[in-house]
């Protein structure tokens, strides 16, 4: 299914590289895609993810309580579950703005394709215009829910580390589900 131009990947994984975060997130290995999608595309593909990475941090939470998780993965989601209102919450009911013309920005003004900064209170930024430059078209849906998810675990607090682990858990789980 995916991905990998032949263009050599000269962007790096992320520009923050660890521990604090500014609010900011960056989809994983970036591509200069061969097949690009339009912005409005990969605005309607982000408000699909949203229910999904919902419903999908629902399911790791009920495979968690009946002690399903592998141990690795119960490391990454179990605190999720426990901070503030929780992540389910948060995926849920957090404010979505889908920049369409601009990337989003962290707390220092640095250009991110997400963030948790966004013009209303509480809500969390994406950037569709950021997306479709830098993701190959059969890839988004996957990395558009894998960077929700690095966004609702810094709306929770956690480092930029923790949530880069989350991102790259879901990218990969949503890469493996997608048909
Ligand atoms: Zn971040």
């Amino acid at each position: 299914m995916v991905l990998l131009s032949a263009l050599p990947n000269i962007l790096p994984l992320t520009a923050h590289a660890s521990g604090v975060s500014g609010g900011g997130g960056n989809v994983m290995f970036p591509v200069n895609p061969l097949n690009p999608a339009a912005v409005e595309e990969v605005t309607e593909k982000l408000s699909l993810a949203r229910p999904s990475v919902a419903s999908y941090f629902e399911g790791k939470e009920a495979l968690l309580e009946v002690g399903s998780l592998t141990d690795d993965e119960a490391a990454i989601f179990a605190p999720l579950f426990q901070a503030g209102k929780g992540i389910v919450a948060t995926a849920r009911e957090s404010g979505l703005e889908i920049e369409q013309n601009k990337p989003c920005f962290d707390s220092s003004a640095t250009p991110f394709d997400g963030s948790t900064h966004s013009q209303r209170q509480g809500a969390v930024c994406v950037s569709a215009l950021s997306i479709s430059k830098k993701v190959e078209r059969d890839d988004i849906a996957a990395q558009s829910a894998a960077l929700l998810a690095h966004e609702f675990t810094e709306v929770l607090g956690f480092s930029e580390d923790h949530a880069v682990r989350v991102q790259s858990k879901v990218l990969a789980d949503f890469r493996r589900l997608q048909p």
